[in-house]
């Protein structure tokens, strides 16, 4: 469902990322460690299409991203990948169940009766109408994850999404976001400091200096 091939990309000259390859496969759960500065946060905004590699290849499923412009790319994005980052990144003049379908709306698809339902399995049922504003740390980020499935994309990536929040929050977040991509059969791409989060995953991949290594 998601398939990078060879990026490199940089800043200022300096290479960041020196020909990273990587396959997530639909269901799948693969965590991304590494120490900070390695490039986790890089590699994500250019699989996700947040921003365009110098170097190399990325893949959608069976369309390349990469080369999409910036307004195809993003429609492209909202129906086939899921964005959850620390920061949960909620529209705050937006209730909680338009938050929840703007992916959806992106994507052309309206269905309402989904982001209730994902609303629901993320605990949340009756806030509906709440602004983020008012929600606790915890409550918004899992917002974030109902948000990141609306559109049923094929992945799900996700970075440090439980690093602003304590031991149970986060262990409840990471838990929703891979039962929920599971039960979905959506690929998740999970990026962490945190070694408990990282037994969630059915594989890890260990980043340095801006490539995979084998430790
Ligand atoms: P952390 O664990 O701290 O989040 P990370 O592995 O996510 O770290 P990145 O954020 O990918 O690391 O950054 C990798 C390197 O690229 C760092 O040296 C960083 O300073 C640099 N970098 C990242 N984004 C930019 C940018 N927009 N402009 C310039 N340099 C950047
Ligand atoms: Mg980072």
């Amino acid at each position: 469902v998601l398939h990078a091939r060879d990026l490199r990309h940089g800043f200022a000259g300096t290479e960041v990322l020196h020909g990273v390859t990587l396959e997530v496969w639909p269901g799948e759960v693969v965590a991304v460690t590494g120490p900070s500065g390695s490039g986790k946060s890089t590699l994500l905004h250019l699989l996700g299409g947040l921003d365009t590699p110098q170097l190399g290849e990325v893949w959608w499923a069976d369309e390349r991203a990469d080369t999409l412009d910036t307004q195809t790319r993003a429609q492209r994005r909202a129906g086939r990948v899921g964005l959850v980052f620390q920061h949960h990144y909620l529209l705050e003049d937006l209730s909680v169940l338009d938050n929840v379908l703007i992916p959806c709306r992106l994507a052309g698809q309206d269905h309402p009766g989904r982001a209730q339902e994902l609303i629901a399995r993320v605990g949340l049922q009756g806030r509906e109408n709440s602004l983020p504003g008012v929600l606790s740390g915890g409550e918004r980020q899992r917002v974030a994850v109902a948000r990141a499935l609306a559109a049923r994309p094929a992945v799900v990536l996700a970075d440090e999404p439980t690093g602003s929040l304590d031991r149970a929050n986060a262990e409840l977040v990471a838990a929703l976001l891979v039962s929920l991509a599971r039960e979905e059969g959506a690929g998740v791409l999970l990026v962490t400091h945190d070694d408990r989060l990282a037994a969630h995953a059915d594989r890890t991949l260990h980043l340095l200096d801006g490539q995979f290594t084998d430790a």
